[in-house]
C-alpha cells in the first residue's frame, strides 16, 4: 500500500499521513504562518507550499480540498498549486470542464523527473529501492553483504546497488532527489552520523550523508533501523497517531512516533528500551555490563541461550522459530515467559507514553500466537485503565519490509519539507 491508496479514504485531511497535522501543529512553523518577526516572506512561501506538498501527499487530490484544509483562498491556492506545477513537483490531469464522461482535475505528485532512494541496511544484507514520491516501487533488490567491512566498503556496494537499480528503472542520477537510509545501529540523525554502534565495526564516527555528497545532488536522510520500521508501519496504520514499534529479534528495541515525527530524544538514543532493568533477574548478565537488562533475560538470543543449555539444538534465533512452530514444548515456555517480561516492560511505557498503537516487529514477531496474548496481558494487567483503554497491540504488517517503507517514507517526506522543497525548486 502506498501513499496513493489513501486518496479516495474519506477524512484524508485529518487522515493517515498525521505527518501533516505534526507539521500543523509544529510552534516554529505556526509562527511563521502568523509572520513571526524571524521569518520572512520567503520562509512562510515554503511553509505553505510544504504544506500544500504534504496534503497531496496525504491523498487530496482537488484543489478545493487544499482550501478547505488550509483555510487560504482560492486565489491563493491556485497561485501556489501552480508554481509547484510549474516546478514539476505536482501533475495535474482530467478537465476542468464539467460534463458526462469527464475526468475532474486531479492533483498528485509528479513522477517523471523525480524519485526517491530508500535503503534498509542490516547486519547481514542490504535492501535497495528506487520509488516514485507517490509510494510506486519501480525497482528493488536485495544482496548479502557483511557490514562489519567498514563504511567505505558497504556504501560502495550500496552505490552500485543504486546504480543498477536506477538503470533498471530508466532514470538518471539526476532525478534521485532524497535519499533515506536505515542503518542497524545509533545515529545521530541531524548529521547522519553513525555513534558508538554496538555491531557495525569501523562505522563509530562516520557521517553517512559525506560518502553520497560527490555521487547524488540529493539530501541524504540516515536513521537507525527501528526509527525507520517505526514510521513505515505507522505510515500504513490510518489510524495511529502514537505508536511504539518493538522489534524483539536477536536484541531488543523500540522506535516512538509521536504525532507523525520520530520522537529520538536529545542524543538519538529514545527507544533504547533493551536495558531496562527486570526485577528479580540481576544474575543475569547484560553485554552492555549491567545485569538484568529485558534484551539479556527475554530477547531471542537469550531464549536461544537457555534452549541452548537444555540441550537444545539451538544456533540462532530462526532455530527458535522454527522449534516453537514445530511445537516443541519447552520453547515454547519459554517465548511466553519472555513474552510476559517484555509485557511488563512494555505495560510502563504504556503509562509513561500512553500510545495508540503498539506494533511488535522483529523476527519473533512472527511467533504471535504464542507472543500477543502473554505481552497483552501483562499490558493489561499492569497499566492504568485510562492508558490501555485504547492502545490497540498488534504484530507488524509489513514484516521486512518496514525498513524500506520507513526509509522511503523519511525521504519523500524530506522533500516536501520547507527545507526540502528550498532545495527542489532552486
Ligand atoms: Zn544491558
Amino acid at each position: 500500500m502506498g501513499v496513493t491508496d489513501q486518496r479516495d479514504r474519506p477524512g484524508w485531511a485529518d487522515g493517515p499521513y498525521a505527518d501533516t497535522r505534526a507539521d500543523r501543529a509544529d510552534p516554529a512553523e505556526r509562527a511563521d504562518r502568523a509572520g513571526g518577526n524571524r521569518a520572512d516572506r520567503g520562509d512562510r512561501q515554503l511553509t505553505a507550499l510544504s504544506e500544500l506538498a504534504r496534503l497531496v501527499a496525504d491523498g487530496a487530490t482537488r484543489r478545493s480540498q487544499l482550501v478547505t484544509a488550509t483555510g487560504l483562498s482560492r486565489a491563493a491556492v491556485a497561485q501556489r498549486v501552480d508554481l509547484l506545477i510549474g516546478k514539476g513537483l505536482l501533475v495535474e490531469t482530467g478537465t476542468a470542464a464539467t460534463g458526462r464522461g469527464r475526468p475532474p482535475l486531479t492533483l498528485r505528485l509528479a513522477s517523471d523527473s523525480a524519485v526517491v532512494c530508500a535503503v534498509d541496511l542490516g547486519a547481514t544484507h542490504s535492501t535497495v529501492a528506487v520509488a516514485e514520491l507517490g509510494g510506486e516501487v519501480l525497482a528493488e533488490a536485495t544482496q548479502e553483504l557483511d557490514i562489519d567491512d567498514g563504511p567505505e566498503a558497504v556504501l560502495t556496494r550500496l552505490h552500485e546497488q543504486l546504480g543498477r537499480l536506477l538503470a533498471a528503472s530508466g532514470r538518471p542520477a539526476g532525478h534521485v532527489r532524497a535519499i533515506g537510509i536505515g542503518v542497524p545501529g545509533p545515529v545521530e540523525a541531524s548529521t547522519g552520523t553513525v555513534v558508538r554502534p554496538p555491531i557495525m565495526r569501523g562505522w563509530d564516527g562516520y557521517r553517512v550523508p559525506d560518502f553520497f555528497a560527490g555521487r547524488y545532488d540529493a539530501p541524504v536522510l540516515v536513521d537507525n533501523d527501528v526509527n525507520m520500521m517505526a514510521l513505515g508501519e505507522y505510515g500504513h496504520r490510518p489510524s495511529a497517531a502514537h505508536l511504539l514499534y518493538v522489534k524483539v529479534g536477536t536484541g531488543i528495541g523500540c522506535g516512538i512516533v509521536s504525532g507523525g515525527v520520530v520522537h529520538r530524544g536529545a542524543s538519538g538514543a529514545a527507544g533504547d528500551i533493551g536495558h531496562i532493568r527486570l526485577p528479580g533477574h540481576d544474575d543475569v548478565l547484560c553485554h552492555c555490563g549491567n545485569t538484568g537488562c529485558v534484551e539479556a533475560v527475554a530477547s531471542g538470543a537469550a531464549i536461544a541461550a537457555t534452549l541452548r543449555e537444555a540441550g537444545l539444538p539451538v544456533a540462532h534465533v530462526a532455530d527458535v522459530v522454527r522449534l516453537v512452530a514445530a511445537g516443541d514444548p519447552l520453547a515454547r515456555r519459554q517465548v511466553r515467559l519472555a513474552a510476559q517480561r517484555i509485557g511488563d516492560v512494555l505495560a510502563s511505557l504504556v503509562s509513561f507514553y500512553n500510545p495508540d498503537t503498539i506494533v511488535l516487529g522483529g523476527s519473533i514477531a512472527s511467533l504471535h500466537d504464542d507472543l500477543l496474548a502473554d505481552i497483552r496481558a501483562a499490558v493489561y494487567r499492569r497499566a492504568l485503565p485510562l492508558a490501555t483503554r485504547t492502545v490497540a497491540i498488534e504484530t507488524t504488517l509489513l514484516g521486512r519490509r518496514a525498513g524500506i517503507e520507513g526509509a522511503r517514507r523519511l525521504a519523500v517526506r524530506h522533500l516536501l519539507s520547507p527545507e526540502g522543497l528550498s532545495r527542489f525548486l532552486s
